[in-house]
């Protein structure tokens, strides 16, 4: 089973991502993630991309199709893979379409995560991320445990450098001029499901659950 997860920053794509990892035990490819790996570890890629992820900008489309090309040859996704944070514009969308005719697989559904604007705002000030593990929590209807620690791994949690307002504005509005554009671009060929993103994260991975139920025998 092959997944897009499209949808605005905040929206909740990583988090339900990490949901379906678990239940149907295929990986989520993250860009967002691997390029602030890269960034912690200080690679070459690292550097390049910072001072442009931190402006809320999109990374060169080369760079991001060959860690895609890169990640969905390796041997864990041959039975599938969730993307989230990719394809973020047509460019990146067409050559994912190529490297899918490559390889002879398809794309089984693209989720759009329709959720208004001024709740991502309100969920992206208020994120924290695990620095070991990733998981997001939300300090105002996800709070850890204890504060600043992981509940799952007890790893230290931290404000990500873009979800600053200034940042946050910026990405918005490259979301609005060229992610958006995806949503027609899939729902013409007929791989678009909308969703009601703005509810609690249990009831959206249950919707997702049982549309994706029907591929599962
Ligand atoms: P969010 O969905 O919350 O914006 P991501 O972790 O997906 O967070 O992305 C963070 C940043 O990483 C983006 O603002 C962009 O700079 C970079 N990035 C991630 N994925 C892509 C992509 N597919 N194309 C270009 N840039 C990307
Ligand atoms: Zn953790």
């Amino acid at each position: 089973m092959r997944l897009i997860l499209l949808g605005p920053p905040g929206g909740g794509k990583g988090t339900i991502a990490k949901k379906l990892q678990k239940e149907f035990n295929i990986p989520v490819i993250s860009t967002g993630v691997i390029l602030r790996e890269e960034i912690e570890r200080k690679t070459r890629l690292g550097k390049k991309v910072q001072d442009i992820m931190s402006k809320g900008r999109l990374v060169p489309d080369e760079v991001i199709i060959e860690i895609a090309r890169e990640r969905i040859k390796r041997e864990d996704c041959k039975k599938g893979y969730i993307f989230d944070g990719f394809p973020r514009n047509i460019k990146q969308a067409e050559s994912l379409e190529k490297l899918n005719e490559e390889l002879d697989e398809y794309i089984d559904y693209v989720f759009y995560f329709e959720i208004p604007f001024t709740k991502v705002i309100e969920r992206l000030a208020n994120r924290r991320v695990c620095k070991k593990c990733n998981t997001n929590y939300n300090l105002l209807f996800n709070a850890p445990q204890k504060d600043n620690i992981c509940d799952i791994c007890g790893g230290e949690l931290y404000q990500r450098d873009d979800d600053k307002e200034e940042t946050i504005k910026n990405r918005l509005k490259v979301f609005t001029k060229q992610t958006l554009l995806l949503k027609k671009y899939y729902q013409e060929k007929n791989l678009l499901t909308v969703i009601d993103a703005n509810c609690s994260r249990n009831a959206l991975f249950l919707e997702i659950k049982k549309i994706l139920g029907g591929l599962q025998k």
